[in-house]
């Protein structure tokens, strides 16, 4: 007897002693694995017609026996096979996915658990398969966490047959339900009907004896699964529920969709497209490894589970289907990826994105927001992506937080604008309140200028990309003013430049900070919040941005720095520090020396 690899004998035991009650969907995981068996022959037959067969999944029920065995003709699997794929778990998603998540035992049953859920029901599971191309069969048997055989067997064709051996019925176990044709009827249907190929089942059905009134029964093979795809059924046939049903059993998503749209396409190239926005962003989203793009299918076949190059990487999020009769069946994947009819596909759906997503921003508002506070970060990516190269296409469905409260599109700004004002303004910041609390920003409110706030870390890399939205410049409402004579202030402005002499790059008088006597901003291309986030990230160490200090010329406490100047330039020196400590915190900023500034703080008051 072979033991398991370590982490697929804890996930096992997890699985076997989980008290976790959605047991019934081990038929989904089992049925699903058949499907993918059956596609990867399928494959192979496009090139080799001897792999071309009556494609099918079988469940069989023996009451007797205490048995369910499901049946598929697929690729199979031989010896190392059954090792790789059945003996370790790790290569599987489901390994990886519960070690990311380590205690939630109620959310693996709505992610993939795969071949071992079979052992929450059963107490020893027999796998006999026989791979393609192959001329031996194997079988693989075990009875959970001790270990598992491998030995050889018989089989006809290729394919894999796996066989249940439930345990017995119990109150919070109730095994005896999977030899209930009905209850299995009823799991297919839920998880499994928009499976392409047919489920079939002996079933038991009555009928009326021939010359006699009596009744008999009989057995008959049906198909337990609907099997038409909903994207290829008349709209107008297909309900809401149908969609989210679909949803549910094609993604396993606890969440349901914020939206989804249809769409079939008649032109030079002829598709069918259904659309998901995920209603949370989906697990390891943000990760390299992410498997993004939609659903290939030619005529209903999957020709690529995710078509990476159907979707930009800023709709990376989005979850789908496109099926299209035009693309040729014969050219491998690789040669796919290169196909000019994949590009044009790409881009129509593309297109057809954007404009949905224009239609819902006036149609259906409410939505739109919670799509964008989902995803606008990726959307946002996309216009910066690139040096820009989708700006324009892009501009138009991003949302910015206003100070008027909302948020608005840069066309709903300008659109507000009032006649003198030439640029459109934004001040960035870790959040709204302490973009509010600004004093440059508060000053723009006071004169009724919308200021638009920048939260997320990408928004000014996206402004300074964007440049200009309808001939108006994007402008930074706390860029430092500037230089202008004060001639009352000279000398006090030189006196404060030399006490911050390589904290700042120069003190300058600004009218426009409202109630505050100072503050800190920069000078040219980068900003304070820029800065941040450049040093937050691997490679974008030690970037700075040019700072300025810039005082208040009505405020009193410049009125009085600039007497100290002449009675007690001792006191000066500390009121100075006291402001840039100031200054430095309204932007958010650390005072690096706060011990100083306590002391000065404490001996001026
Ligand atoms: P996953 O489906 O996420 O890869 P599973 O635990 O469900 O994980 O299955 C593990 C692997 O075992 C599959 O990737 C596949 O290679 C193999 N496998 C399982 N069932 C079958 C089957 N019926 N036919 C062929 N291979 C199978
Ligand atoms: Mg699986």
């Amino acid at each position: 007897m072979k033991k398991f690899k370590a982490e697929s004998q804890r996930l096992l035991e997890l699985m076997i002693n989980s008290i976790y009650t959605n047991k019934e969907i081990f038929l989904r995981e089992l049925i699903s694995n058949a499907s993918d068996a059956i596609d990867k022959l399928h494959f192979v037959s496009l090139t080799d017609e001897g792999a071309s067969r009556d494609f099918k999944i079988e469940i069989a029920i023996d009451e007797k026996e205490r048995t369910l065995t499901v049946i598929d003709n697929g690729i199979g699997m031989n010896e190392s096979d059954l090792e790789d794929n059945l003996g370790t778990i790790a290569s599987s998603g489901t390994f990886k996915f519960k070690s990311e998540h380590k205690t939630d035992e109620e959310l693996i049953g709505q992610f993939g658990v795969g071949f071992y859920s079979a052992f929450m029901v059963a107490d020893k599971v027999k796998v006999v398969s026989k791979k393609y191309g192959e001329s031996e069969a194997f079988v693989w048997e075990s009875c959970g966490s001790d270990g598992y055989t491998i030995t050889k067997g018989e089989r006809d064709q290729s394919g894999t047959t796996i066989t249940l051996y439930l345990k017995p019925n119990s109150e919070d176990n109730k095994t005896d339900e999977y030899l209930s044709e009905w209850t299995i009827g009823e799991l297919v249907r839920k998880y499994s009907d928009y499976i392409r190929y047919p489920i079939n089942m002996l079933c038991t059905s009555e009928r009326k004896k021939e010359d006699s009134d009596e009744w008999e029964e009989y057995k008959e093979l049906r198909t337990l699964n609907s099997r038409l795809p909903i994207w290829k059924r008349k709209k107008s046939e297909v309900t809401e529920d149908d969609y989210l049903a679909f949803y549910r059993s094609r993604y396993y998503d606890p969440v349901d969709p914020l939206y989804h749209f249809a769409a079939a396409i008649e032109g030079a190239l002829t598709y069918n497209a259904l659309i998901y926005v995920p209603g949370k962003t989906p697990m390891g989203y943000y990760n390299a490894d992410f498997k993004r793009g939609l659903s290939l299918y030619c005529n209903g076949v999957l020709i690529m589970e995710s078509c990476e190059d159907l979707l930009p990487q800023h709709f990376g999020f989005l979850r789908g289907i496109v099926d299209s009769a035009d693309l040729s069946l014969n050219i491998s994947r690789e040669m796919l990826q290169k196909d000019r009819q994949l590009k044009s596909l790409a881009n129509g759906i593309n297109k057809r994105i954007v404009s949905e997503f224009s239609k819902l921003l006036s149609s259906d508002r409410e939505t739109y927001e919670k799509i964008f506070s989902e995803y606008g970060a990726s959307i946002k990516f996309g216009v910066y992506d690139n040096f820009g190269a989708k700006k324009d296409e892009l501009k138009d469905i991003i949302l910015f937080r206003s100070s008027l409260g909302s948020l608005t599109t840069l066309k709903e700004y300008v659109s507000r604008m009032g006649e003198e004002q030439k640029d459109i303004f934004y001040a960035a910041g870790k959040s709204v309140e302490l973009i509010e609390r600004m004093p440059k920003v508060e000053s723009f409110k006071q004169k009724g200028v919308e200021v638009l706030y920048l939260t997320d870390q990408i928004d000014e890399f996206v402004m300074k990309v964007l440049g200009e939205y309808d001939g108006h410049k994007l402008t930074p409402a706390v860029s430092a003013g500037e230089k202008t004579d004060n001639e009352s202030l000279k000398a006090l402005l030189e006196f404060m430049g030399k006490e911050l002499e390589g904290k700042v790059k120069d003190v300058r008088v600004n009218e426009n900070l409202g109630a505050y006597p100072a503050c800190i901003s920069a000078e040219g291309e980068i900003s304070l919040e820029m800065e941040r986030i450049l040093n937050a990230m691997p490679n974008g160490k030690g970037v700075k941005a040019t700072r300025v200090m810039e005082i208040n010329p009505s405020h009193p406490l410049i009125e009085r720095a600039n007497q100290m100047l002449e009675t007690d330039g001792e006191k000066l020196t500390k009121l100075t520090k006291i402001l840039y400590g100031e200054a430095l915190l309204l932007a958010g900023l650390e005072i690096a020396d706060s011990v100083d500034f306590v002391v000065s703080l404490n001996e001026i008051i």
